[in-house]
């Protein structure tokens, strides 16, 4: 471990290296440099970085606070809530949401390493939050396709990677079952915002409007998801 202008980092000399690079891991700091670079150089670098690497830290702070956690005493996302997460024991797995918490019961008696115990975490809400969202968003499709009179051909609710839901040109939809996760208010946008593609495939004006027409403040919706989606995903060790 090396010291600079009190920024404690690690370094890790390579032959086969070029350049000089700088990682940040929460409070890991870690330049990996060719052998030929005096330290010197390279803790003047470190001091030249320091509002950057400050920064960087910062927010994997918030990252931190803001994002799932499969752990005992963890938290997860629930309807717009990071909401507390309680690990039991018992006979049976299972999932349920008593006073405001998610109760995770682990039916394992053996002792876990905290990895394979926040997998088996993460399985356990994959899960649950689908059964829940076949449920919760099916039901909510039907109650907004009445009220708009926008009827698609048939739902699928599965997961994506990188999107909420979609539209096809032939009236299917297709939603990410963590949705779960997003406030209500948000889930209502983001079905709206699929049925209004049944009748604009694209994001015009008049897409826009007709959202508008069903949600006068969308655009407040819109902008939670922007600001949260990074956090809506399952985190394990
Ligand atoms: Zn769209």
């Amino acid at each position: 471990m090396t010291s600079s202008a009190g920024l404690n980092f690690q370094l890790l000399r390579c032959h086969r290296r070029k350049r000089i690079a700088l990682q940040v891991k929460n409070k890991d700091i870690i330049v990996k440099a060719p052998y030929d670079v005096p330290l010197q150089y390279i803790e003047n670098l470190v001091v030249l970085k320091k509002q950057w690497i400050e920064n960087i830290q910062s927010k994997q702070q918030l990252a931190i606070r803001y994002q799932n956690q499969l752990s005992r005493h963890g938290q997860v996302w629930f309807f717009g809530k990071l909401t507390p997460l309680i690990i039991k024991e018992g006979k049976r797995s299972l999932v349920a949401v008593e006073n405001n918490q998610i109760v995770v019961t682990l039916s394992t008696r053996k002792t876990l390493s905290d990895t394979t115990e926040s997998l088996r975490i993460k399985k356990l809400l994959e899960g649950w939050f689908k059964e829940q969202a076949e449920l919760i968003l099916t039901d909510k499709v039907t109650c907004v396709s009445r009220q708009t009179n926008l009827l698609p051909k048939n739902l699928h609710i599965r997961q994506y990677k990188s999107r909420w839901g979609c539209c096809d040109n032939r009236g299917h939809i297709k939603l990410n079952y963590l949705l779960m996760m997003l406030p209500e208010s948000v889930i209502d946008y983001v079905i709206i915002h699929e049925l209004c593609h049944l009748k604009f495939l694209n994001h015009s004006v008049d897409f826009w409007n007709l959202v508008e027409s069903f949600l006068p403040d969308y655009r407040a919706e819109k902008r939670w998801l922007k600001e949260h989606q990074h956090y809506l995903t399952w985190t394990t060790y």
